[in-house]
């Protein structure tokens, strides 16, 4: 029996993605193969679609996330009808990955799915909001809370963004969101932000050590953004680094960290342990309203993953893109 996988190769004339016909012999290694009902499109995946160095063999599914349901399962932990959840590990790296109808993956990936969020839930969290939840936690690791004063997420309207937003404010928080789309702003807003920043008064180069104004920040940007907001922590603030939307490279100073010893706490989402994982979901079960999420999710099918992965890649898309493999 076939099945719809959105297939990535690569030859001379370069990297090319197509909706394929698959077969169980094509899915690779694992002991649990899932019936995938929604995946989305991250960042990441976006780079993957576009040859950005993350797949490392081809052809290949991309896709670093999914949700589904357990259909054949060889491992002790899950058993057909198991609803589960799986983001990054070697998902459209080493393996494929959740633009396909059927995964096949080893069982240590899985994280059971919380009672209260469907499939769609989760991916409308997904691999962004995931991280977004890691931001949050190193934060309050890091000694944060409300009464420490305000928080800044840059790349405020991106899935990152959207998520650490709508998080932070059900916790307390008071949250400053730094964006280039001001058109956005009410969007923002709905979600819980109390202030807009433009990014622009963050993007260039900026002092080694700046005016105070942030307790703490969830940063998906990266280069000369991530040094002004480290140049304006507060003293004993903590800022959560996840992303590089502005580039991969930290043009700072130490200044932030020997004056005001402020802490960089740097998030990795793909190679977590699974207990990090499991408190992950467990707080986006306590702490994230999925109403509240409708609000940034976008639902499309495998055939226009490519487009949105393209989309992504220059700030055109705005909170989550759910994939619907069944559409
Ligand atoms: P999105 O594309 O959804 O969001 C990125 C946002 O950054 C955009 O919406 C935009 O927000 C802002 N932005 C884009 N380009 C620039 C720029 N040149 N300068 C300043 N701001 C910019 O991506 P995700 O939210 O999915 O991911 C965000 C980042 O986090 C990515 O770099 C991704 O690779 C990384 N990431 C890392 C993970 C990890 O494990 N460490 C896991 C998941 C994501 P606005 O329009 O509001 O300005």
């Amino acid at each position: 029996m076939t099945f719809k996988a959105l297939v990535t190769s690569k030859s001379a004339a370069g990297i090319a993605t197509s909706l394929l016909d698959f077969s169980a012999a094509d899915l690779g290694e694992g002991d649990v193969t899932v019936a995938v009902e929604y995946s989305t499109v991250n960042y990441k995946d976006g780079l993957a679609l576009s040859g950005g160095r993350i797949m490392q063999a081809f052809p290949m599914v991309g896709g670093i996330d999914f949700a589904g349901t357990v259909e054949d399962s060889d491992n002790a932990s899950f058993k057909p009808g198991d609803k589960v959840v799986l983001n990054g590990w070697g998902l459209s790296q080493t393996h494929n990955g959740g633009y396909a109808q059927k995964a096949r993956v080893p069982g240590d990936w899985l994280i059971p799915l919380p009672e209260n969020f469907s499939t769609r839930d989760a991916m409308a969290i997904g691999t962004a909001g995931y991280t977004a939840m890691l931001c949050v936690m190193a934060l309050e690791h890091g000694g944060l809370t409300p009464a420490k004063g305000d928080v800044l997420v840059t790349g405020a309207n991106g899935g990152v963004g959207s998520i650490a937003i709508s998080l932070l404010s059900a916790l307390g928080y008071r949250v400053a969101a730094s964006t280039g789309r001001a058109s956005e702003a009410d969007y923002l807003r709905g979600l819980g932000a109390a202030e807009i920043v433009d990014r622009d008064t963050l993007s260039a180069a900026g002092k080694p050590i700046q005016a105070e104004r942030w307790a703490g920040a969830v940063d998906s940007v990266g280069s000369h953004t991530l040094a002004n907001v480290l140049a304006q922590t507060k003293y004993r603030g903590v800022v959560a680094a996840c992303g590089l939307a502005q580039g991969l490279e930290l043009p700072g100073s130490v200044a932030p960290f020997i004056l005001r010893n402020v802490t960089l706490a740097g998030i990795d989402s793909v190679n977590a342990p699974r207990e990090v994982r499991l408190e992950a979901w467990a707080r986006l079960a306590k702490d994230l309203d999925p109403a509240k999420l409708q609000a940034t999710v976008t639902e499309i099918g495998l055939g226009q993953v490519p487009d949105v992965a393209a989309k992504i890649l220059k700030g055109q898309v705005r909170g989550r893109t759910v994939v619907n493999v069944n559409l």
